[in-house]
């Protein structure tokens, strides 16, 4: 983002200037939401997204990934016999005097 610090304002706090930059979610903050954990700057929303275990997001993950999956191998399946039923019809329209020897006599 090209806005200056100085112009910006704390997303919590609206009256307040921001004084940093939180680099996981680059949201401005002021000096009292940002704060330093394990060396480095973030804000309390990526410090409670880091630090809260993933309970639902797996559970969801796991509803979701078998279908996708499912779908696509049956359109893939759809989409394949399509192409063969019309090979099959252009190798049946083929006359059987071909296979003679006689057609191009
Ligand atoms: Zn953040
Ligand atoms: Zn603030």
């Amino acid at each position: 983002m090209s806005l200056p610090l100085s112009k910006t304002i704390c997303l919590i706090h609206p009256a307040r200037p921001a004084s940093a930059r939180c680099p996981s979610c680059g949201t401005f903050y002021c000096a009292e939401c940002i704060t330093e954990h394990e060396g480095r700057l973030t804000c309390a929303r990526c410090l409670a997204a880091e630090q809260a275990p993933p309970v639902e997001k797996p559970s969801r993950v796991k509803i979701r990934l078998p279908i996708m999956p499912a779908i696509q191998f049956l359109a893939g399946l759809i989409t394949l016999w399509f192409i063969y039923h019309a090979f099959a019809q252009i190798l049946l329209s083929i006359p059987v005097d071909l296979h003679d020897g006689t057609i191009w006599k």
